[in-house]
This record gives C-alpha cells, sequence and structure tokens, in this order.
C-alpha cells in the first residue's frame, strides 16, 4: 500500500502541515509529487483539494485511522503542481528533505505592510538639469552625480532603491541634490519604468550576420517545440545579450513567459536597463537585497501576468509563471548558480528540469562554458550555437606572462614583478587606471614559527588564523568561525621569538603600493571592505568616479564591471587557486583569469594584463593567456575522463558531522562499509576520512567521495543510505549532507 503525505495550504508557513492519505489501487500509478487531489477532510469529511507533495510506502499511523484520496483534481496543471514537482526532484537529486526542498521552491509570504517606495524626481527643468550635468561630467568626483541626472532627464522617476543598490550613487549624494533643490524625493509617484520610452525602433541594434543566424536557428527550434537546451558559446562583446532579447520578444510575442538568470554580481544598472529600455514595464527584478516580502510581491506580479520577464540571480529561477516558454542562464559557468545551502542544487539542472515540466526551453550562454556545459554540447546533449566575433569592434588585451621564479633568480623579492612595477608607474604617470587582482583577502594568509614549524590554528577549526591588520593592533582571526585573538609575540608552541608571517593578502598588497607609489590612490574590495550594505556599490563608483588611481581586490573585482579608463590588470598570484584540492581547480583558474584579463582596455584604449605565476606552463594559465578556451577545454577534460571526475562521471559526497568526534568516525566507518557491501559494479569508494577542512565550530567532518559513471546509481545509493540510516535509532538526529557533483 501507498501512502501520500498532502498539503492543503501552500504558503511557506504551513508547508510542515501535511496530513497523509492512503492512495488507493487504481491510482498508485497516477499521484506523483505535484498532483492536485481531492480529499475528504476534517470532521465532516468536507470535500477540498490538496497537492501531493511526497509519496511513501509506510504509513505515519495506524492506517485504520487514514482516509482515502478522492480522485484528482479536475483542474488543470497549476503552477503549484510544477513547483511541487520541481521540489520533488531537488530533493531526489541533491538528497534533501521534502521540506528543505519546498522551501526552497516557494516564496515565503510576509503581510508586510507595504513598504513605502521613494522615487527621484528633478526638481529643476530639463534645460537646467542638463547643463548641470554637462558641469559635473567635466568634474573628477561628480560623475555619480552626472549619471543620476542623466538618467532622471530621460525618465520622469527613478526608483530610489534602485539608484542606492544599481546606480551606486550614495545616500549622501542624494541628500546633497536634494537639499540644492535640483532633486526631489517624490513618495507618491507611481513607479512606471526606470528608464522612460521603450522599445523604439532607432534604438534597437541591427544584429550582424553571426547573430542573426543563432537567433534564427534557436527561434526554429524553439518553434519546434522539441524543449531542447541551447548552449550559446561566444566570446565577451560578441552580442549575446542582444540575441537573447531577439529570442525573448518571439517568445512573448507567443503569449510565453521568460526567466532570465544572471549572477547578482553582474547585474548591474546598466544591464538591467537593456531590458527595460526593450520590454519596459513587462520586466521585474529580484535579487537578495529584497526583502522575503517584497520577493513575494514580485513573485504575486508573475502570476497575475502583471510581469512577463523576471530578471535575477539563482532564486528567480522559481518564479511561478503560469506559461513558462524560455530559461536564459547568462554567464552559465558561475559558481554561483550552484546553491551552497542544502539542498545543494545547480541552477542549470533545475532550469532544465522546470523547462520539461513547463515544456519550455533553456539557453546557456558563456564566454568560458563550464567544462560541464561545453562536454555535453559536444556530445549533443545540448545544441551549441558560436559567436566567435566581438560586436562593438574592442580588441583583445596584450597579456604578459610573468616567471616568478625568475624574478627570485635575478633577486627580486618582492611580490610585485620588475615589468608589473613599471608598467604601474607608467599608468600611474599616464592617469590611467590600474586593477591588481589577488585571490585571497586579509594580510597574509598565515602565521607560523620558522623554528618549529608550527602554524597557529583556530582552536575551534582545523584552518590556520589569518592576519589583519587592525589600527588597534593586529590581530588573528578565523575565516570560518570569526574567533580571533591578538597577534602573539612568541611561538604559542615553543615560545620562540621567529614568529612572522607567510603568503599575502590584498591588505598587504594594499601596504606595498602605498611604500612604493605613495602618491598614489588605492582603493580596496574584498569581503573585509564591503560589510555593510552599499559598500560593493560605494567603492566601484568611486573608483569609476576617479577617486583613486588602483583598485585592490579579490575575485569581487574581476567579474562584469566595465571601467573604461582601466589600461591595466595585474594578477599577483595567479598559482593560488590552482592547488586547491579539488577536480575544479584548473577550471576556476582558467575562469578568473580570463576574467581578470577581460577588465582590461574596456574603453578606446588597449589594455595590458600582467599574470604573475610560478607555473607558467600550467595548462589553466597558458591557455588563459591567450584567451583559448578550445586548447584548455581539450587538456581538462582529458583529465577528467582520465580520473572519472565529472562530468565524464558522476561524483558524490557525503559530509558527516557531529560534535562528539569517535561517532562522526565511527558513522563514516560504518555507513562506508555498508556501501561497499552493495557491489555495485563500478561505484568507487574513497574513504572515509577527513574532510578538507575537519573542524568547523567544533563540529568534526567526515567524507566519503563516491564516484560512478551514472549519476542515477549514486543517487539510488544515496536513497538506500537514507534509508539505512532511517532504520537505525541512534542515527536519528544524524546529521548527513550529500552533494551530487560537488563544486
Ligand atoms: P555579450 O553579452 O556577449 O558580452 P553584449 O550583448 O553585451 O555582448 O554586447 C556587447 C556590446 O556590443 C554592447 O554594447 C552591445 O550594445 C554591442 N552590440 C551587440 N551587438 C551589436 C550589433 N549587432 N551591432 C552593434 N553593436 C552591437
Ligand atoms: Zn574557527
Ligand atoms: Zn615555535
Amino acid at each position: 500500500m501507498l501512502f501520500a503525505n498532502v498539503i492543503v495550504d501552500i504558503s511557506h508557513e504551513k508547508l510542515d502541515k501535511t496530513f497523509q492519505y492512503i492512495i488507493p489501487k487504481e491510482l498508485e500509478n497516477k499521484v506523483m509529487a505535484g498532483c492536485q487531489v481531492d480529499i475528504p477532510f476534517g470532521r465532516g469529511d468536507r470535500q477540498i483539494s490538496g497537492y501531493v507533495i511526497e509519496i511513501e510506502d509506510k504509513p505515519c499511523m495506524d492506517v485504520s485511522r487514514l482516509k482515502e484520496i478522492k480522485g484528482l483534481s479536475k483542474k488543470s496543471l497549476m503552477i503549484e503542481s510544477q513547483l511541487i514537482a520541481l521540489a520533488g526532484f531537488i530533493k531526489e537529486r541533491y538528497g534533501s528533505t521534502m521540506n528543505k526542498a519546498l522551501k526552497t521552491v516557494i516564496p515565503i509570504k510576509q503581510s508586510i505592510k507595504g513598504k513605502e517606495k521613494k522615487y527621484l524626481k528633478l526638481k529643476v527643468t530639463k534645460e537646467e538639469a542638463q547643463i548641470l550635468y554637462e558641469n559635473y561630467k567635466k568634474r573628477k568626483n561628480t560623475k555619480g552625480r552626472a549619471e543620476l541626472l542623466n538618467e532622471l532627464i530621460n525618465t520622469e522617476s527613478i526608483e530610489y532603491e534602485l539608484v542606492i543598490a544599481k546606480l551606486a550613487i550614495s545616500d549622501q549624494i542624494i541628500k546633497g541634490l536634494e537639499k540644492q533643490n535640483i532633486i526631489e524625493i517624490d513618495r507618491t509617484a507611481v513607479y512606471r519604468n526606470p528608464v522612460g520610452d521603450y522599445g523604439t525602433e532607432e534604438d534597437r541594434v541591427c544584429l550582424n550576420d553571426e547573430q542573426k543566424r543563432v537567433t534564427e536557428d534557436i527561434i526554429a527550434d524553439i518553434d519546434s517545440e522539441k524543449g531542447n537546451t541551447h548552449l550559446i558559446f561566444g566570446v565577451t562583446g560578441s552580442g549575446k545579450t542582444e540575441v537573447y532579447m531577439e529570442i525573448i520578444h518571439h517568445v512573448l510575442s507567443k503569449g510565453k513567459e521568460v526567466i532570465v538568470l544572471i549572477p547578482e554580481i553582474s547585474l548591474t544598472y546598466q544591464t538591467i536597463k537593456r531590458f527595460y529600455r526593450r520590454f519596459g514595464d513587462i520586466v521585474s527584478i529580484i535579487n537578495s537585497k529584497l526583502s522575503q516580502g517584497e520577493k513575494y510581491d514580485q513573485f504575486e506580479r508573475a502570476k497575475n501576468g502583471e510581469v512577463k520577464i523576471m530578471i535575477g540571480p539563482r532564486s528567480a529561477l522559481f518564479t511561478p509563471f503560469r506559461n513558462l516558454g524560455l530559461i536564459i542562464i547568462d554567464e552559465e559557468h558561475e559558481g554561483a548558480y550552484k546553491s551552497d545551502m542544502v539542498p545543494k542544487y545547480h541552477a542549470r539542472d533545475v532550469a532544465i528540469e522546470r523547462a520539461r515540466l513547463a515544456k519550455a526551453n533553456v539557453i546557456l550562454g558563456s564566454a568560458t562554458p563550464a567544462v560541464a556545459t561545453y562536454y555535453k554540447a559536444l556530445k549533443g546533449e545540448y545544441i551549441l550555437h558560436k559567436l566567435s566575433k566581438r560586436a562593438n569592434n574592442m580588441s583583445l588585451p596584450h597579456v604578459d606572462i610573468v616567471d616568478m621564479r625568475e624574478e627570485l633568480e635575478n633577486g627580486n623579492r618582492d611580490i610585485f614583478s620588475d615589468r608589473l612595477k613599471m608598467m604601474i608607474a607608467d599608468r600611474l604617470s599616464k592617469k590611467e587606471q590600474v586593477m591588481l587582482f589577488m585571490n585571497r583577502r586579509g594580510y597574509s594568509s598565515f602565521v607560523s614559527c620558522r623554528k618549529c614549524g608550527e602554524t597557529v590554528k583556530c582552536p575551534h577549526c582545523d584552518v590556520s588564523l589569518t592576519l589583519h591588520k587592525k589600527r588597534a593592533g593586529d590581530r588573528l582571526i578565523c575565516h570560518y568561525c570569526g574567533y580571533s585573538i591578538e597577534m602573539p609575540k612568541f611561538c604559542p608552541k615553543c615560545e620562540s621569538r621567529y614568529i612572522g608571517r607567510f603568503g599575502m593578502g590584498t591588505e598587504q598588497i594594499e601596504e606595498k603600493i602605498s611604500q612604493l607609489f605613495p602618491k598614489a590612490k588605492t582603493l580596496r574590495m574584498d569581503m573585509d571592505t564591503t560589510r555593510a550594505k552599499g559598500d560593493y556599490e560605494k567603492i566601484l563608483s568611486s573608483f569609476c568616479d576617479g577617486e583613486a588611481d588602483i583598485l585592490v581586490g579579490t575575485q569581487m573585482i574581476v567579474k562584469g564591471h566595465d571601467f573604461s579608463n582601466v589600461t591595466l590588470v595585474g594578477i599577483i598570484a595567479a598559482d593560488l587557486s590552482l592547488f586547491a584540492a579539488d577536480y575544479m581547480a584548473g577550471e576556476r583558474t582558467f575562469e578568473l583569469l580570463t576574467q581578470a584579463a577581460g577588465r582590461a582596455g574596456r574603453g578606446d584604449i588597449a589594455g595590458s594584463v600582467v599574470i604573475q605565476t610560478y607555473n607558467p606552463d600550467a595548462v589553466s594559465i597558458r591557455t588563459a593567456a591567450s584567451q583559448n578556451y578550445e586548447e584548455f577545454y581539450q587538456n581538462e577534460i582529458g583529465y577528467r575522463i582520465l580520473m572519472s571526475y565529472p562530468p565524464a562521471g558522476g561524483m558524490m559526497a557525503i559530509l558527516i558531522s557531529d560534535k562528539r568526534k569517535d561517532f562522526a568516525d565511527r558513522v563514516a566507518d560504518d555507513i562506508a562499509k555498508r556501501i561497499e557491501k552493495t557491489r555495485i559494479e563500478g561505484l568507487v569508494i574513497i574513504g572515509p576520512s577527513k574532510a578538507a577542512i575537519a573542524k568547523i565550530n567544533d563540529i568534526y567532518r567526515n567524507m566519503i567521495y563516491l564516484k560512478h559513471e551514472d549519476e542515477d546509481i549514486l543517487i539510488k545509493v544515496k536513497n538506500a543510505i537514507l534509508k539505512y540510516i532511517d532504520m537505525v535509532q541512534e542515527y536519528k538526529d544524524l546529521s548527513i549532507q550529500f552533494d551530487l557533483n560537488p563544486m
């Protein structure tokens, strides 16, 4: 006998509240997660409808007390059904509870009192504003003001939040302009469209032949309703966004809706504006700055048909469009598309499943596709389209690789090579800007003793503490749990004085720059300088305004920002991400370097890139320098196939964690043995072993890795483990996490 868990009120708070019903024999093959069913409810057995969220083979109470499902609801497939079915897919594939999966998919409804919306308007005439604009544009430090005025001249009103969040203009600037009676803050205006007129034919670019061909091919395939997934592999600036918009236009004309995923960090005002300009009011955005209630409202508007294009990061995927026609995932290689919380789903796979359920299509786009994506495209699972020409005639930057081993031999022990120093000096003298990229925040990575070799570690986590310079004195901080101590003067182990720092981080680069180029103004962008809301935009806008000559930062600075005055990008230690202990290290290195290099010379001046490395021959570094994706891919896929790493085979990481070390060890051993006993052909078990970080916050962490050619086998093993755990009393509260194809 099978049993269905049913919810009758589909809202975020009520998801825990399920009722179990018996599935009658004749419906056993028809009832699935997501189905809407008619059920007798309450004392009087009043007939209502509910959604099946899960099917079980064990009753949760005495069967005699359970009622039977009456039948499947006659209503057509509701959007709720589709989203529940999607949650079922997430639960099954990524291993989480149905409840967690549902909460991922269904937004929180909050009875917020409609947060007051504020709009900015001009208080001077357009002509006056134009004069002010010209003035601001010429002066230093007023570019933000110029941009805001320019927007207001072209538009009636702009939403306050949008200005702060996306136009990167600070509160103070707005208040300043208000005081000067140049602008006013209006609380009554109705927000229509942030960019005024839209859809004028003259604005539209005329697609080049390559773009036209790709557009036509994809549209023809969409119309054939085969539900294919497409990959647009197009170099940066090849005009992918124009192609997306043309296809969106077609999909809309068929009365369907579109979801566009863009990584949060690339979701700039400029990008959003292009979509608004083309499609107007039917465009909406969600981002992580929205409150749960605001997000819910956006989703309601989508459900009501007010919105037809939803743009946003990962979670926009769950927009409850009733008539979804297309999902676009831009920059599909981005790591941010994989959730870092349980369920650890990948937006690409979930998008493809959602499209399947909705009979829609998926388009993936990237200049450096994920190895897994390109693999599937070459195998024919996705349809591959290439855009090889730059639409805007920008030239590729000139890239130099500097071998830091040679620098050492020549007596340069600095973190900057002679070449980079010389080029920075040159750019500073020409008043051009420089970006320095270092994939590690803090001052130096860790502090260790030169006498006994001890590194100073966090007592609660299995990681070295990181040195941070503070006004109140140097401190050692744990990046995992926040534990911090004063920088010790003596080695905690052998008490020698020879304790010092090793490695380097963004803070050290900043300090070094001020020694070498005392007149240069530097800005730093990393997790430490962007803690408060708006910090990130503030740093970017002041750099854009020319308030600093050099921007030092972690990978935050390499994504998607175009600064026309940047003519030099220095990559300080290209190797840093190369030796991470996972199979994706090479891919990440290639991506980071290609993107960092792409920041140079976006304006009319050609750019230069200096890559400093101890491994100039490493393929990912060499191919990133020559911007040769194909060569990188061929090499990388060879390695993955040899080692049966994804995408050549499936991989599953199992994390078992507990406060009690011996318990965590015992469980990991037991589970590994259980898996071994299944004797599944081709299943490779690695471990159990300590996780790369064996302890976080006093919780011990053990890993088991499984590899098998067929992902479905791994999912079956996962289900078997879950069943087993369910049977063992002692494992009742065990913390176990699964990660399919970990990143
Ligand atoms: P991608 O998304 O591939 O990086 P975009 O679509 O952002 O490329 O295009 C890059 C730049 O080239 C944009 O400024 C865009 O307006 C311009 N562009 C794209 N296609 C054309 C075209 N056919 N003619 C003229 N300019 C174009
Ligand atoms: Zn810690
Ligand atoms: Zn020591």
